[in-house]
């Protein structure tokens, strides 16, 4: 006979005869506050949960007759019975919404790490003889199927249980431990969810191969008439002790009656005396003093379950699961994140693409007006050098009849070889001014290498001489200069300029006077053009090294600019100087090869 039938029967309850019960219960509980109501005026609701693995209705009447045994024993008090799940409870129990609650052992002992949730009492198995050994589970099959006898016997099968967490579930996933059988791998699990006649549903209709149950739910089903006796049939069966179903598992303690850590200490000892004093009567449930719940924790510390599983790989999806939330806002995070990083880069690779081009550009520019510059230069100093060409050839036609009227003669051999000599020098003269011509207008890439700074400004003054027409132009070059790093073309082109500008401020001087200076410090070699000319025009000295500045009529404005940042991107300096009255000075500074990065 199954004690926790209700005391009141409702054999094919529908919708509305719940709601009546549920009424009935209500009415019943606060009858009894009225009753007590001259001791507290004002009752205090003490709510209660209890797990309603068989759904709330079930639940209900399940505990219905241990309430009310409850509220006589505790008239100053409303009782209010709260069912659910053990999540559900787990969330009222952080919630502070209960003071007390019926539940498993397996879920008891997570509220007890977790809530400081304390037994109060253990129900007893439904003979009311043991409570250390009242509860376990059962794997239960259709009774015609096949030769299923052991657990073993249920690898690559599908099987049915209310959830991973559930503690029937977990007493069995043990027992299958030790045959050997991992039910995550070795099985297919099929979780159904509450309230458990789901799994028996899901055995009935072939869903599933077998199910796990809690212990005495199958006997109860029988005695209900919601399966037939021979329908069904318990597997791998195990002794059950006092326990008079038939179960798979070892056998656990009863369900405790826990209070948690807001409960009022007076209400909790008034609770436990309440429950130890009731006396089981048919239908009703006994309660003992609480037990040892060791064995739980044995079980879930084996499966590393529960607070056991915390960093096990169960614990961690339970956790990601509990801070999924959080997990979003991150994986969002972390997206935009990835996603301006890479927009970001692709930004920088373009804006670096569209520098490089643009500096190419600006370099090709620079190439082009260096070119330019150096045209203007040649086209400025082209009537002088083409008086200096013909010079040489002058001298070459003179020197030439003057050998065809000794051949011609016979006599003087000697004459004729003088002669023809002399062209050979003034031929050599003629094509060495046109090679440097030639050799300064062309195209060069820029290229910097070691080279004596004497033979840049030699060469320079080589090629600017023979235009100075009557300019006294006076050089002091020493042999022995340090070496620079420098491209030969540009510094040429930087001192033809400079020796430019000085013939052109003297022009028409008859003293005018252009003296040229090589000098060396500890760290560079600095190259001065100083003319005696009128000096440099009034608010002029603050713009000479600006682009297109110019006070000429033909000036192009660029040779100083352009000068500058030459020497520049050679690492060293180009200034005017005016300290000496009468004389304007431009000199550049270029770094000695040894000591480049000091100037
Ligand atoms: P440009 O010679 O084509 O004018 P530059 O950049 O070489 O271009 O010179 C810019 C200006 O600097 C000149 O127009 C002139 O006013 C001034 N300048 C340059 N050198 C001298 C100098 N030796 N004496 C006086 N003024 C000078």
């Amino acid at each position: 006979m199954d004690k926790r039938r209700p005391l009141v029967q409702f054999p094919h309850m529908n919708r509305f005869g719940h709601a009546l019960r549920r009424l009935s219960i209500t009415l019943c509980l606060v009858v009894a506050g009225v009753a007590a109501a001259h001791a507290e005026p004002e009752p205090r609701t003490v709510r209660i949960g209890v797990l309603a693995y068989r759904g709330a209705e079930e639940a209900e009447s399940t505990w219905e007759a241990t309430f009310a045994q409850l509220q006589k024993a505790l008239p100053d008090h409303r009782l209010e019975m709260v069912t659910g799940s053990t999540a559900f409870l787990t969330a009222a129990v952080a919630g502070d919404r209960l003071d007390f609650l019926v539940t498993n052992p397996g879920h008891y002992l997570e509220l007890a790490i977790d809530y400081s949730a304390t037994a109060l009492a253990t129900e007893m198995d439904l003979e009311g003889t043991s409570s250390s050994e009242s509860v376990a589970a059962a794997v239960v099959v259709r009774a015609g199927f096949g030769d299923v006898q052991q657990l073993t016997d249920l690898r690559g099968h599908r099987i049915a249980a209310v959830a991973s967490e559930a503690f029937g579930f977990r007493a069995a996933w043990a027992e299958f431990l030790d045959r050997g059988v991992d039910p995550f791998k070795d099985t297919r699990l099929l979780f159904v969810g509450y309230p458990v006649e789901g799994i028996i549903e899901a055995v009935r209709s072939g869903r599933a191969d077998a199910g796990i149950v809690r212990s005495c739910l199958l006997e109860k089903l029988i005695a209900e008439g919601a399966a037939k006796p021979d329908e069904f049939r318990v597997i791998a069966r195990k002794p059950s002790g006092t326990l008079r179903c038939q179960v798979s598992t070892r056998l656990y303690p009863g369900w405790p009656f826990v209070k948690v850590a807001r409960t009022p200490a007076p209400l909790a000892a008034r609770m436990k005396q309440a429950l130890l004093a009731m006396q089981p009567e048919t239908g009703e449930i006994a309660w003992t003093e609480p037990e040892d719940y060791q064995r739980v924790q044995d079980l879930y510390r084996t499966l590393k379950v529960g607070p056991y599983g915390r960093f096990t790989r169960l614990g961690i999806i339970d956790f990601a699961w509990e801070n999924r939330w959080w997990g979003i806002v991150a994986a969002m995070a972390l997206l935009w994140w990835s996603i301006h990083v890479a927009r970001v880069s692709h930004l920088l690779r373009r804006r670096t693409a569209e520098l490089q081009r643009a500096h190419e550009k600006a370099r090709l520019e620079s190439e082009r007006m260096e070119h330019t510059v150096r045209l203007s230069l040649m086209g400025e100093m082209a009537s002088s050098l083409a008086h200096e060409i013909n010079q040489p050839l002058a001298a070459i036609l003179t020197y030439a009849r003057g050998c065809e009227r000794r051949m011609e003669s016979g006599t003087d051999p000697d004459g004729v070889r003088d002669a023809v000599r002399r062209i050979a020098v003034q031929a050599e003269r003629a094509g060495a001014i046109v090679r440097r011509m030639r050799d300064f207008v062309r195209k060069n890439p820029s290229r910097q290498v070691p080279v004596d700074p004497g033979e840049i400004v030699t060469d320079a003054l080589a090629l600017f001489e023979p235009t100075a027409r009557g300019v006294n132009v006076e050089a002091e070059v020493p042999t022995d200069l340090p070496m620079v790093r420098a491209d030969r073309l540009q510094i040429e082109e930087v001192m033809l300029n400079l020796l430019q500008n000085a013939l052109e401020a003297v022009s028409g001087r008859p003293d005018g006077r252009i003296v040229v200076r090589v000098d060396t410090d500890a760290h560079a070699v600095a190259v001065s053009v100083t003319d005696n000319g009128p000096g440099i025009a009034p608010g002029a000295e603050e713009h000479l090294f600006e682009a297109f500045f110019t006070t000429k009529p033909e000036g192009l404005g660029l040779g100083l600019s352009l000068g500058r940042t030459i020497v520049e991107a050679h690492g060293g300096r180009l200034d005017v100087d005016t300290a000496t009255p009468g004389e304007t000075t431009f000199r550049f500074r270029l770094p000695q090869l040894e000591e480049e990065t000091r100037v």
